[in-house]
């Protein structure tokens, strides 16, 4: 069966989450309906089918599983965090094409053609998505990579410097269901922006 948004959308509603978030490691899970949205278009644009990609900060592994979903060649999902790692695991479950790496992104050295993260914004530890940027930019040619939509300027301006253009930007309101005590409210929205950019 051809998968279509919306299939792909159900499929990934269905992937297990975070048994319990890791304040430190920012760890929260994409909204299924978001991912549907960022990797049909990268679909769409010819970035997944048949090709390599990594999954940066895999956590329970939506976006690589939509990759794979959408007939990538292979997906490295990478994850530093041990017990999600378990999580993965089960998610990747009759799935083929695929290698885990319990693994910090810096220590990644495997040239891909794609990049798919969602990072940690960098609210606990200071410029963490910085890290990931720069790792993706040095392995790969196109990266697809979620932000804090207040930061998106500074990225595009950081990348343009390493000869990368952003050349796609979606805007989502991020449902983030409480998981940390901090939380007062069931669901908070946070904006944040998804940036396709490309080697020049
Ligand atoms: N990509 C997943 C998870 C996003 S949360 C999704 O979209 O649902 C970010 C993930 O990055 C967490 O699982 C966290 O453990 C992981 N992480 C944070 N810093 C990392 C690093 N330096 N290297 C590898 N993984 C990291």
């Amino acid at each position: 069966m051809k998968l279509t948004r919306k299939s792909l959308a159900v499929k990934l509603s269905k992937i297990i989450g975070f048994r319990q978030s890791d304040i430190g490691l920012e760890q929260y899970m994409t909204d299924s309906e978001i991912a549907a949205d960022v990797l049909w278009h990268a679909y769409q644009k010819g970035d997944i089918q048949d090709k390599t990609v990594a999954d940066f900060g895999a956590g329970t592994g939506i976006l690589g599983i939509g990759a794979l979903l959408l007939g990538a060649k292979k997906v490295f999902f990478v994850e530093m965090d041990e017990p999600t790692i378990a999580i993965l695991k089960e998610n990747l479950e009759g799935f083929e094409n695929h290698i885990i790496l319990c693994a910090n992104v810096n220590d990644f050295f495997q040239d891909v053609d794609t990049i798919l993260q969602n990072p940690p914004f960098g609210t606990k530890t200071k410029h963490a998505d910085r890290a990931f940027i720069m790792k993706a930019i040095t392995v790969a040619k196109v990266v697809y990579s979620f932000h804090k939509t207040t930061t998106t300027e500074y990225i595009r301006n950081l990348v343009n410097q390493y000869d990368f253009e952003t050349t796609m930007q979606m805007d989502f309101s991020f449902p983030i269901k409480k998981s940390m005590p901090q939380h007062k409210k069931k669901v908070v929205k946070i904006e944040v922006s998804c940036l396709r950019f490309e080697h020049k």
